[in-house]
């Protein structure tokens, strides 16, 4: 197989290395499969408050096209929707995706990152701040909050329900 390694792309920042290993993650949250191995790449979502890590997972292409497709076809079109009309693509991971905040002008201090890495390499980044999280999450359906909050209860066990992720929060590409 090629070595993903030697990808042309900016190196992983820091901030999502895996706060709980100390170093860029390794190995899937969800499957334990090791992440350089996955030709498609893998996902990276962690929510920050004050500074702090307060939840973080990556997922493999293929756990994170498993979680995509526990969402019913209509929770994806509606998530879909809310992307294409209210996101701006390509604003990297310092200003919100959505009300285009610098991170330094957040009335709280309150994000979400998710990011798109291959081998050792970020392919994209975004963010988006806790009140614009908040607000799309209102625009999906009891079902799909309730399908995801299964997901991440039976696969990260232990996330303060105030810490969540939301579903808007994430890559649903
Ligand atoms: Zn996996
Ligand atoms: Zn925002």
């Amino acid at each position: 197989m090629d070595d993903l390694s030697q990808l042309p792309g900016e190196p992983i920042p820091k901030e999502l290395y895996s706060e709980y290993e100390e170093r860029p993650f390794r190995t899937c949250t969800r499957c334990g499969e090791t992440l350089a191995d996955f030709a498609e790449g893998f996902q990276i979502a962690k929510v920050f408050k004050n500074n702090e890590a307060v939840f973080e997972y990556a997922l493999c292409s293929h756990c994170h096209i498993g979680m995509i497709e526990e969402f019913s076809a209509e929770s994806r079109q509606t998530l879909e929707d809310y992307y294409a009309k209210n996101m701006t693509p390509g604003l990297g991971a310092h200003q919100c995706g959505i009300c285009l905040l610098e991170r330094n002008e957040l009335p709280q201090n309150e994000f979400s990152l998710g990011a798109a890495c291959v081998g050792n390499k970020l392919i994209e980044a975004f963010m988006i701040c806790s009140p614009c999280v908040e607000k799309s999450n209102v625009l999906v359906s009891k079902k799909t909050q309730g399908i995801w909050n299964d997901f991440i209860d039976s696969n990260f066990p232990g996330v303060p329900e105030n810490s969540l992720p939301c579903p808007t929060g994430i890559s649903i590409f």
